[in-house]
């Protein structure tokens, strides 16, 4: 008898990933009309089970000071769910010489849920680092192309900060920021005095209600979620208006492991691992959104191997894995005496810093090129889970002498951390192992990284001006960092490794890396076009940090959250023709 198989579904278009970049697109997709398929490796995402800012540290395991003592640091039990720097049974490996760390996260919202929510634009000068110094490449495109989005991005999230006009710092659809803490004006007082521009931090946080999301409530615990959805992540933000559209459909715990293509090189298909079921199961669509983060992109596209790809799907220019970059970092903490003892004051705001300095030497002459920012933090703020791990390591004694001397001196440590750019070097990249698979059965990433002289420069300079900082408004410089100044203080140093004049992060570390897909004009060096459309398949396109050309000092998700919204209105306005 002859068979009848069931017609097979075709979704307009497939999404992997639901981070930044993934989210953006579903939202703007499918309120453009289109019916979109998401695959997410890890699970659905419920705030109100998840989510644990409001929980002291009695009602957690352990008081919330991890097993044996000591907390595990970011993605612990402690903050938001399922997110660290090693996944079980999903390894990654790094060539012998090279140091590299990769922090993922596994669930509905990606790293959104983590993130530290400073959303910064990238200036003019960032999208043209060749025409400005001769070295790298410009992108594709300007910053006036992106700057509508941008718009689009900051009016839809919520972004607070001011209109400063800082060179080559673009002011942005602005909420009100809110205002500068004791310890704020401290720095921003030494600042002023050394001419270092210090202003108002630029936070995807709401400091008003925004489309049915409250105002922030200042409990300064962003790290571990949000149930009211006033920070930004995806899984709250974007992911319901496009569920609200009825044209989504989310496929949780689903690893996309490998983009099929037909008979003509187009995509046609995404190959998953099931994760429950742990079968091998596709999902049909007439276009591919690719947005699993820069290195899991990067893993997906490289592991697409066929007859018309050896060397996997887009990559004929051989640059996929290649331009790897994170952000240059680099901490140093003081100690203010001034704040000893200080009363008890209210010191409440969100959960990061409300003022940052934004690189105040643009177009001076420098020992290195390009420039950096810095990040600051400290102060009597609600303390977060484990925020007085350490702190008994310092002071001897026990009972009530231990206790105020505790008190004495919390909230007496500032930390400072720079963020700067990294040029790109042959020497950082990331491949296949040829030998390492996942639980999955899927081939790892190797990374191997080496940092260029330019940065060593950069992390020396950041040193420098930590320290007068710290100096000129009277403190005395630890070796601590801006997260854990006292932690840092007790000898750990947070991923930091030591180099002549200065500390630097390790690559990975500040969990700014992207360029691994890069976009350009020419498709011998780049691997998609202006519009992140592969150059070699016409049907595919990334839509997260991987597509970018150079690593300024901001930080990439907003600029991610542009980038992916601009594309998705190419992919509306193509498949409108009929083009895909
Ligand atoms: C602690 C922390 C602080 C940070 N602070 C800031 C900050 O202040 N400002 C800033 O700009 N950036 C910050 N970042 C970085 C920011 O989180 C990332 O730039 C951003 O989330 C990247 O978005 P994305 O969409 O590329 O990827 P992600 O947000 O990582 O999302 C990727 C998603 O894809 C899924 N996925 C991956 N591979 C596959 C696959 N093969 N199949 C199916 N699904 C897959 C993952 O499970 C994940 O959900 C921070 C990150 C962390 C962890
Ligand atoms: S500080 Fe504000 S944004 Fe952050 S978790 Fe608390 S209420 Fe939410």
């Amino acid at each position: 008898m002859l068979e009848i198989n069931p017609p097979r579904k075709v979704y307009d278009v497939c999404i992997v990933g639901s981070g930044a970049g993934g989210g953006t697109a579903a939202k703007v997709l499918t309120e453009g009309g289109l019916n979109v398929v998401m695959l997410e490796a890890g699970p659905r995402l419920d705030p109100d089970r998840d989510f644990k800012e409001h929980m002291w540290p009695y009602q957690l395991p352990h008081r919330g000071v991890g097993i044996g003592g000591r907390q595990r640091g970011i993605g612990d039990e402690f903050m938001a769910p399922n997110g660290f720097w090693d996944i079980e049974g999903e390894p990654y490996t790094t060539a012998p010489g090279s140091s590299f760390r990769w922090f993922r996260s596994r669930i509905e919202g990606g790293r959104t849920n983590h993130w530290g929510r400073i959303a910064l634009r990238f200036g003019p000068a960032d999208f043209r680092p060749h025409s400005t110094d001769g070295i790298g490449d410009d992108w594709p495109i300007t910053y006036e192309e992106l700057a509508p989005y941008y718009d689009k991005v900051e009016s839809y999230i919520g972004v607070f900060g001011s209109k400063e006009n800082v060179p080559n710092a673009p002011d942005g659809v602005f909420m009100p920021p809110p205002k500068p803490r004791c310890t704020e004006t401290l720095i921003k007082k030494a600042c002023d005095q050394l001419h270092i521009t210090c202003i108002p931090s630029r936070l995807a946080i709401l400091t008003k209600p925004l489309n049915g999301r409250d105002a922030c409530h200042y409990c300064a615990q962003c790290g571990r979620g949000c149930r009211t959805a006033s920070n930004f992540s995806s899984s709250q933000v974007m992911i319901p208006p496009a569920a609200a559209t009825g044209r989504f459909t989310m496929i949780a715990n689903a690893m996309a492991r490998k983009i099929v293509v037909n008979d003509t090189g187009k995509a046609e298909a995404v190959s998953y691992i099931d994760k429950t079921t742990r079968t091998e199961q596709r999902v049909y669509a007439k276009t591919v959104v690719v947005a699993g983060s820069a290195c899991e992109s990067a893993r997906l596209l490289l592991n697409s191997r066929s007859p018309g790809f050896p060397n996997g799907i887009a990559n004929s220019s051989g640059v996929v894995g290649r331009y790897l970059t994170d952000s240059v970092g680099s901490d140093l903490a003081g100690y203010f005496p001034q704040l000893e003892n200080m009363p008890i004051h209210n010191h409440d705001g969100v959960g990061a810093m409300h003022m940052y300095m934004p690189w105040w030497r643009v177009g001076k002459k420098n020992e290195f090129l390009r420039g950096y920012h810095i990040e600051f933090g400290g102060g009597r703020d609600m303390p977060g889970v484990g925020g007085f791990e350490y702190v008994c390591d310092e002071h001897e004694g026990y009972g009530v002498s231990l206790k105020q001397k505790c008190r004495s001196m919390y909230g007496t440590f500032i930390g400072f951390s720079g963020r700067g750019e990294m040029i790109p070097n042959e020497n950082c990249y990331c491949e296949i192992d040829p030998e390492v698979k996942d639980k999955w059965g899927i081939p790892v990433l190797r990374f191997h990284w080496q940092w260029g002289e330019n940065e060593r420069k950069m992390a020396a300079d950041m040193q420098q001006t930590f320290r007068s900082i710290i100096e000129t408004a009277g403190g005395t410089v630890i070796a601590g960092t801006r997260r854990h100044p006292q932690k840092a203080a007790a000898g750990e140093s947070n991923a930091l490794v030591q180099q002549p004049g200065g500390r630097i992060s390790q690559g990975g570390a500040i969990i700014h890396e992207l360029g691994t897909i890069r976009m350009g004009n020419d498709p011998k060096t780049s691997a998609l076009n202006k519009n992140c459309q592969a150059h070699d398949v016409k049907n595919l396109f990334v839509a997260d940090a991987a597509p970018f050309v150079s690593n300024p000092d901001k930080n990439p998700t907003l600029s991610i959250m542009a980038l992916s919204w601009k594309t998705s209105d190419y992919i509306l306005d193509q498949a409108k023709k009929g083009e895909l």
